[in-house]
């Protein structure tokens, strides 16, 4: 079978750091184009825009949406109209309600819809999933607290309208918990910081449960400076399991288990590909639901204004 060749939309960030290496250490797929406004790559056909790539000769099989969740349905709309198979960055939307219309889509056409969760694919999280499902869970705390000056230096679009503010990095650690319990996830209540001149929320608690009323509680900031807490600890009947470094590390009791290098994006491709040669698609919606529920039933409070 000939590579699929992939056009990559929006390089910025993500699409640098993460998604061309991984294509690059992809076998089946390979890079035919980017678009992007104001970004190009040596080599590589560009295009300001989406619509000028899918109306230029090049040829694409696949379309990969690296921009911000903000206009991501039209992209995505255009993409799969074309007859192109769609990788979405995380979160996949801006709004819940828009994804089902494009996965509709997807399986009328027979197109591969992705709405990729990169945190799924750390090395310590299906061994995670693997030892809860033979535990009595008890409680769990996640902690996600990274500073947003560091990791989305002058990303005005996380603070605006549809950017999720702290839920765009808290919402990895919610694609992390929805995968590893072994039941679904429910919020009960959540406090949500806003700063006064922004859209969206600097900090948070999300209070959630799940089966028999397990609860779950999740600290989020996006002003953590020193040291940087990506980790979820659950109380079971046989100890204490931590899943920490984003989902990189497990441990029981102190004892490490699992540690392994990251390859969450090799892992994303390699699974892209594996969709589209079966003819499927892979869209779970249950972290931007909770994030919607979160804001949904959250207290609002404001707080100290917020600039780069
Ligand atoms: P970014 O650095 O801002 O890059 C996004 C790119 O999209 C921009 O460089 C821009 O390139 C293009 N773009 C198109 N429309 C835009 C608009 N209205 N506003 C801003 N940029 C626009 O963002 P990123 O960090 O790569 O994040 C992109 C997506 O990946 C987000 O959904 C994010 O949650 C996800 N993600 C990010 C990280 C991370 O660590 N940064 C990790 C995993 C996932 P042009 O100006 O050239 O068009």
């Amino acid at each position: 079978m000939s590579p699929i060749r992939l056009a990559l939309v929006g390089l910025g960030k993500i699409a640098r750091d993460q998604h061309l290496p991984a294509i690059a250490g992809t076998e089946g797929i390979e890079l035919a184009a980017i678009a992007s406004r104001n970004a190009s790559l040596d080599g590589v056909p560009h295009f300001t825009t989406l619509e000028a790539l899918l109306a230029s000769d090049v040829a694409v099989d696949a379309v990969a949406l690296c921009t911000p969740p903000q206009g991501r349905r039209e992209q995505a709309a255009l993409a799969l109209s074309a007859g192109k198979h769609v990788l979405l960055e995380k979160p996949p939307g801006a709004t819940v309600s828009e994804i089902g219309p494009l996965a509709e889509t997807a399986r009328e056409n027979g197109l591969t819809l992705f709405a990729t969760w990169h945190s799924r694919f750390a090395p310590a999280v299906e061994p995670a999933r693997a030892l809860l499902a033979e535990r009595h869970i008890r409680t769990v705390s996640i902690i996600w607290k990274e500073d947003v000056r560091v990791w989305h230096p002058g990303q005005d679009w996380i603070f605006a309208p549809g950017g999720l503010g702290v839920f765009d990095p808290a919402i990895n650690a919610l694609s992390i918990l929805t995968r590893i319990l072994p039941h679904p996830v429910i919020v009960t209540g959540a406090e949500l910081a806003f700063p006064a001149n922004r859209a969206a929320p600097i900090a948070a608690t999300v209070e959630m449960v799940s089966g028999k009323n397990i609860p779950i509680r999740a600290d989020l900031d996006f002003l953590q400076t020193g040291p940087q807490s990506w980790d979820i600890r659950i109380e079971t009947d046989a100890g204490e399991v931590v899943l920490s470094s984003g989902g990189a590390k497990l441990s029981l009791d102190g004892k490490m288990l699992s540690e392994a290098p990251e390859a969450e994006y090799a892992g994303i491709y390699k699974h892209f590909t594996g969709l589209i040669e079966a003819g499927h698609s892979d869209v779970d919606l249950s972290p931007l639901a909770l994030v919607a529920d979160a804001f949904l039933l959250g207290r609002r409070v404001t707080v100290d204004a917020f600039d780069y």
